[in-house]
C-alpha cells in the first residue's frame, strides 16, 4: 500500500511521503493483546542518521530513530508534535500510529561506511524510544548495534524499555570496542503516578532492574530522572524514594530533569490533568505561564535536592562498576524549534 492510501486525500499522502523521505508505506496491525489498538506503518527510510537541529546546545549532533509514535503513551511526551509533520493525530494517534523504518539497520550500515561518515557519536532514545513494544516485533535494534559494533562507532541509548536486556550480548560487544552510554528514564516510583501518566511503559522498578543487570555485566548505566512532575511527583518523600531507589539499582549517575510543556505536548498533558486533577490546573497555568518550562527558581530546587539526595545515597560511577560514558538530553536554556523530517528531543 502506498502512503497515499493512509491519507485523507492524495495531496496530503504526496506531502507526508515527502516529510517521511520514503519510497513506500504498508499499513499492519497484529492481532494479538499486545498490539491491539495499534497500527504500524511500515515505511523504507531513505536516511537514517539526523542531525540534531541546533546541535550546538545539544550533548550530541546525530541521531538515529527507527519509529516515530510511541506505544509507551506518556502522557507528557514531548515528541506528541513531531506526529503532526505526518498529518497524524498527536493525542492518541502519536500512542497507536507506529512508524517503522523497516530498512534502518541495512541504512545504517551504509551510512556508517560512507566515506562521508567520520565516526560521530550517535544517539538513539532522544525522540521516542526505540525500545518500546514494536521493537519486540520488528528487531531493528540488534541489527543497528552490530552495525555500531562494527563500525566501532559510539553511541548512547535512552530507554524505559526493558526489551534492551534482549540485546545485552551486543551491548556487552559494542562496549568492547567503543563509548557505549546506556540510560534508563525514571522520573519517580510511584505506582498510581506511573499507571496514569505512563500507561504504556514497564514499571519503574523493572526499569531499574534493566539498570541493575547491565551494571552486574560491566556496562555502567545512569538514570535520566525525567520528568519530575510538579505538584503529584515532587513532594520530599517521593524524591527520596525515587534516588534511593535509583541508588539502590547500581546506577552510575542521576540527572534529575523538571517537566517540559511544550506545544503538542501540553494541550495533551492540561486535558489529562483536568481529567484527573482538576484543582491542580490553575497551579499549572501558574507555573506555566512563561511557557514550556517551569520556572528556573523551581528547577534549581529539585535539581538542588536531587543532588543532595544522592549524595547521601553515594550515586556514583565509583559504585556502579566499569562506568561507560553516558550521554543524556540536558535542559537547554531554549531548544530548538522541532522541524519536519528533524529530531526533537524528548524525555523517554
Ligand atoms: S516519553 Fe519516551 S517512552 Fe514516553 S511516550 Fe514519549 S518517547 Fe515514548
Amino acid at each position: 500500500m502506498r502512503w497515499e492510501n493512509l491519507a485523507d486525500g492524495p495531496s496530503r499522502g504526496v506531502a507526508n511521503a515527502a516529510l517521511f523521505g520514503a519510497d513506500a508505506v504498508t499499513t499492519r496491525t497484529f492481532n494479538t493483546p499486545e498490539f491491539s489498538g495499534i497500527t504500524f506503518h511500515e515505511i523504507r527510510a531513505r536516511t537514517i542518521v539526523n542531525r540534531v537541529p541546533g546541535a550546538s546546545r545539544m550533548p550530541f549532533e546525530w541521531t538515529v530513530n527507527p519509529y516515530r509514535g510511541c506505544s509507551h503513551a506518556c502522557v507528557y511526551c514531548f515528541a506528541r508534535k513531531t506526529h503532526s509533520y505526518l498529518d497524524l493525530d498527536t493525542g492518541l494517534g502519536f500512542d497507536s500510529q507506529i512508524v517503522v523504518k523497516v530498512n534502518a539497520p541495512d541504512l545504517l550500515r551504509r551510512q556508517l561506511a560512507s566515506p562521508r561518515w567520520h565516526g560521530e557519536h550517535i544517539a538513539m532514545g532522544t525522540n521516542v524510544d526505540c525500545y518500546q513494544r514494536a521493537e519486540g516485533r520488528y528487531a531493528l535494534m540488534p541489527g543497528i548495534i552490530a552495525a555500531l559494533r562494527d563500525h566501532a562507532n559510539p553511541f548512547s541509548i535512552l530507554t524505559k524499555g526493558t526489551l534492551i536486556l534482549r540485546d545485552l550480548e551486543l551491548l556487552r560487544q559494542a562496549a568492547a570496542v567503543t563509548d557505549v552510554g546506556i540510560s534508563v528514564s525514571v522520573g519517580f516510583v510511584d505506582q498510581e503516578l506511573w499507571r496514569t501518566v505512563e500507561p504504556g511503559t514497564p514499571a519503574p522498578e523493572r526499569r531499574l532492574d534493566v539498570v541493575r543487570t547491565l551494571t552486574e555485566h560491566g556496562i555502567g548505566c545512569g538514570v535520566l530522572m525525567a520528568p519530575v512532575i510538579p505538584f503529584l511527583g515532587d513532594r520530599p518523600e517521593q524524591l527520596r524514594a525515587t534516588v534511593r531507589a535509583i541508588a539502590a539499582s547500581g546506577a552510575t549517575s542521576v540527572t534529575p530533569l523538571v517537566l517540559h510543556l511544550r506545544p503538542g505536548a501540553r494541550e495533551w498533558f492540561m486535558a489529562w490533568l483536568e481529567q484527573h486533577h482538576p484543582y491542580l490546573v490553575r497551579r499549572y497555568e501558574r507555573l506555566y505561564a512563561e511557557g514550556a518550562y517551569a520556572p528556573k527558581w523551581y528547577q534549581r530546587r529539585i535539581t538542588r535536592h536531587v543532588h543532595e539526595l544522592a549524595q547521601e545515597f553515594g550515586i556514583g560511577p565509583a559504585r556502579g562498576g566499569a562506568a561507560r560514558r553516558i550521554r543524556v538530553p540536558e535542559q537547554p536554556e531554549t531548544e530548538p524549534e522541532p522541524r519536519p523530517g528533524g529530531t526533537q528531543l524528548t524525555l523517554l
